[in-house]
Protein backbone atom coordinates (compact mmCIF):
# COMPACT_ATOMS: atom_id res chain seq x y z
CA UNK A 1 0.00 0.00 0.00
CA UNK A 2 1.11 3.43 -0.35
CA UNK A 3 1.87 5.98 2.31
CA UNK A 4 0.04 9.09 0.56
CA UNK A 5 -3.35 7.43 0.77
CA UNK A 6 -2.79 7.14 4.64
CA UNK A 7 -1.34 10.77 4.41
CA UNK A 8 -4.25 11.99 2.79
CA UNK A 9 -6.66 10.30 4.83
CA UNK A 10 -5.16 11.87 8.36
CA UNK A 11 -6.52 15.45 7.75
CA UNK A 12 -4.71 18.48 8.33
CA UNK A 13 -4.70 19.75 12.17
CA UNK A 14 -5.30 23.59 12.23
CA UNK A 15 -4.11 25.23 15.61
CA UNK A 16 -5.18 28.51 16.74
CA UNK A 17 -2.78 30.40 18.81
CA UNK A 18 -3.84 32.49 21.30
CA UNK A 19 -1.68 35.47 23.09
CA UNK A 20 -0.87 33.32 26.12
CA UNK A 21 1.02 30.43 23.81
CA UNK A 22 3.30 33.01 22.08
CA UNK A 23 5.72 33.53 24.84
CA UNK A 24 9.19 32.79 24.11
CA UNK A 25 9.62 29.53 26.06
CA UNK A 26 6.75 28.32 24.28
CA UNK A 27 7.24 24.92 22.07
CA UNK A 28 4.79 26.19 19.77
CA UNK A 29 6.71 26.13 16.74
CA UNK A 30 7.28 22.60 17.20
CA UNK A 31 3.45 21.40 17.34
CA UNK A 32 2.73 20.11 13.85
CA UNK A 33 -0.27 21.38 12.24
CA UNK A 34 -1.35 24.77 10.56
CA UNK A 35 -0.99 27.51 12.78
CA UNK A 36 -3.41 30.76 12.34
CA UNK A 37 -4.62 33.06 15.34
CA UNK A 38 -6.33 36.94 15.18
CA UNK A 39 -4.58 40.51 14.26
CA UNK A 40 -5.47 41.44 17.65
CA UNK A 41 -3.46 38.63 19.69
CA UNK A 42 -0.49 40.97 18.75
CA UNK A 43 -1.53 43.78 20.25
CA UNK A 44 -1.80 41.08 23.59
CA UNK A 45 1.60 40.01 23.82
CA UNK A 46 3.50 40.66 27.12
CA UNK A 47 6.83 41.84 25.84
CA UNK A 48 8.83 42.71 22.46
CA UNK A 49 10.70 39.36 23.05
CA UNK A 50 7.56 37.48 22.29
CA UNK A 51 6.42 40.23 19.81
CA UNK A 52 9.47 38.90 18.00
CA UNK A 53 9.23 35.90 17.74
CA UNK A 54 5.23 35.93 16.65
CA UNK A 55 6.53 38.53 14.10
CA UNK A 56 8.88 36.05 12.71
CA UNK A 57 6.17 33.01 12.92
CA UNK A 58 4.08 35.72 10.60
CA UNK A 59 7.12 36.57 8.14
CA UNK A 60 8.20 32.89 7.47
CA UNK A 61 4.40 31.25 7.15
CA UNK A 62 4.35 29.34 9.56
CA UNK A 63 1.42 31.45 11.47
CA UNK A 64 -1.54 32.85 9.39
CA UNK A 65 -3.97 35.86 10.57
CA UNK A 66 -7.54 35.41 9.80
CA UNK A 67 -10.65 36.98 10.45
CA UNK A 68 -14.17 35.12 11.67
CA UNK A 69 -17.26 36.55 10.14
CA UNK A 70 -18.79 38.67 12.09
CA UNK A 71 -22.03 36.08 12.66
CA UNK A 72 -19.71 34.01 14.33
CA UNK A 73 -18.43 36.44 16.84
CA UNK A 74 -21.94 37.43 17.67
CA UNK A 75 -22.56 34.21 17.84
CA UNK A 76 -19.71 33.29 20.64
CA UNK A 77 -20.14 36.22 22.04
CA UNK A 78 -23.81 35.66 22.97
CA UNK A 79 -23.03 32.12 23.97
CA UNK A 80 -19.62 33.61 26.48
CA UNK A 81 -22.29 36.42 28.17
CA UNK A 82 -24.99 33.45 28.26
CA UNK A 83 -22.53 31.50 30.24
CA UNK A 84 -21.42 34.33 32.48
CA UNK A 85 -17.93 34.05 31.16
CA UNK A 86 -16.36 37.98 30.98
CA UNK A 87 -14.32 37.51 27.67
CA UNK A 88 -12.18 40.22 25.91
CA UNK A 89 -13.11 41.34 22.46
CA UNK A 90 -9.72 39.29 21.24
CA UNK A 91 -10.55 36.20 23.27
CA UNK A 92 -14.20 36.11 21.49
CA UNK A 93 -12.54 36.80 18.41
CA UNK A 94 -10.31 33.68 18.93
CA UNK A 95 -12.57 31.43 20.05
CA UNK A 96 -15.11 32.78 17.14
CA UNK A 97 -12.35 31.69 14.18
CA UNK A 98 -11.87 28.42 15.82
CA UNK A 99 -15.54 27.71 15.81
CA UNK A 100 -16.25 28.94 12.53
CA UNK A 101 -12.96 26.56 11.20
CA UNK A 102 -14.76 23.25 13.32
CA UNK A 103 -18.34 24.44 11.65
CA UNK A 104 -16.29 24.34 8.05
CA UNK A 105 -15.58 20.52 8.78
CA UNK A 106 -11.81 21.31 9.78
CA UNK A 107 -10.12 19.55 12.54
CA UNK A 108 -9.23 22.10 14.77
CA UNK A 109 -7.33 22.64 18.09
CA UNK A 110 -7.48 25.95 20.28
CA UNK A 111 -4.17 26.23 22.18
CA UNK A 112 -4.88 28.38 25.30
CA UNK A 113 -3.84 28.82 28.62
CA UNK A 114 -6.39 31.27 29.37
CA UNK A 115 -9.23 29.39 31.70
CA UNK A 116 -12.03 31.61 30.71
CA UNK A 117 -11.18 30.85 26.49
CA UNK A 118 -10.95 26.97 27.64
CA UNK A 119 -14.43 27.49 29.10
CA UNK A 120 -16.26 28.33 26.49
CA UNK A 121 -14.51 26.54 23.85
CA UNK A 122 -15.55 23.24 26.24
CA UNK A 123 -19.32 24.52 25.89
CA UNK A 124 -19.00 25.11 21.70
CA UNK A 125 -17.11 21.45 21.49
CA UNK A 126 -14.20 23.31 20.58
CA UNK A 127 -11.35 20.82 21.25
CA UNK A 128 -8.68 22.83 23.05
CA UNK A 129 -5.40 22.65 24.56
CA UNK A 130 -3.25 23.97 27.60
CA UNK A 131 0.44 24.47 26.74
CA UNK A 132 2.40 24.80 30.06
CA UNK A 133 2.43 24.20 32.96
CA UNK A 134 -0.81 21.57 34.14
CA UNK A 135 -0.65 22.97 37.29
CA UNK A 136 -2.06 26.03 36.40
CA UNK A 137 -5.69 25.87 36.60
CA UNK A 138 -4.76 26.08 40.31
CA UNK A 139 -3.12 29.46 40.14
CA UNK A 140 -6.14 30.85 38.75
CA UNK A 141 -8.49 32.95 41.11
CA UNK A 142 -12.06 33.05 40.08
CA UNK A 143 -14.44 35.79 41.39
CA UNK A 144 -18.01 36.20 40.65
CA UNK A 145 -19.75 39.72 40.72
CA UNK A 146 -23.10 41.26 40.65
CA UNK A 147 -23.79 43.67 37.79
CA UNK A 148 -26.45 45.67 38.94
CA UNK A 149 -25.04 46.24 42.68
CA UNK A 150 -21.77 44.86 42.40
CA UNK A 151 -21.50 42.24 45.27
CA UNK A 152 -18.84 39.78 44.87
CA UNK A 153 -18.56 36.09 45.25
CA UNK A 154 -15.92 33.64 45.80
CA UNK A 155 -18.26 30.85 44.89
CA UNK A 156 -20.27 30.38 41.69
CA UNK A 157 -23.70 31.74 42.68
CA UNK A 158 -26.15 31.59 39.90
CA UNK A 159 -28.42 34.98 41.62
CA UNK A 160 -27.26 37.60 43.19
CA UNK A 161 -28.01 37.29 47.10
CA UNK A 162 -29.00 41.15 48.03
CA UNK A 163 -30.86 41.36 44.31
CA UNK A 164 -31.56 38.48 42.69
CA UNK A 165 -29.57 39.46 39.58
CA UNK A 166 -27.80 37.13 37.71
CA UNK A 167 -23.81 36.77 38.31
CA UNK A 168 -21.52 37.13 36.22
CA UNK A 169 -17.80 35.80 36.03
CA UNK A 170 -14.47 38.84 36.66
CA UNK A 171 -11.81 36.21 37.23
CA UNK A 172 -8.59 37.34 35.76
CA UNK A 173 -7.18 34.53 33.82
CA UNK A 174 -3.14 34.02 34.18
CA UNK A 175 -2.18 35.72 31.11
CA UNK A 176 -5.35 37.55 30.52
CA UNK A 177 -4.55 41.11 29.89
CA UNK A 178 -6.26 43.87 31.76
CA UNK A 179 -6.30 47.25 29.87
ZN1 LIG B 1 -26.86 42.12 43.21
Amino acid sequence: MNNNTNQEEKKRKILVLDASVVIPSSEVTLLEGLKVTVPEVRGELKDSTSEMKFSSMISSGELKEMEPTKESIEFVRRKSIEMGENLGDTDIKLISLAWELKSSGEKVILLTDDYGIQNVASMLDIPWKGVFQPGIREEVKWKWRCPACGKTYNELVRRCEYCGTQVRRTGIGRGRKTT
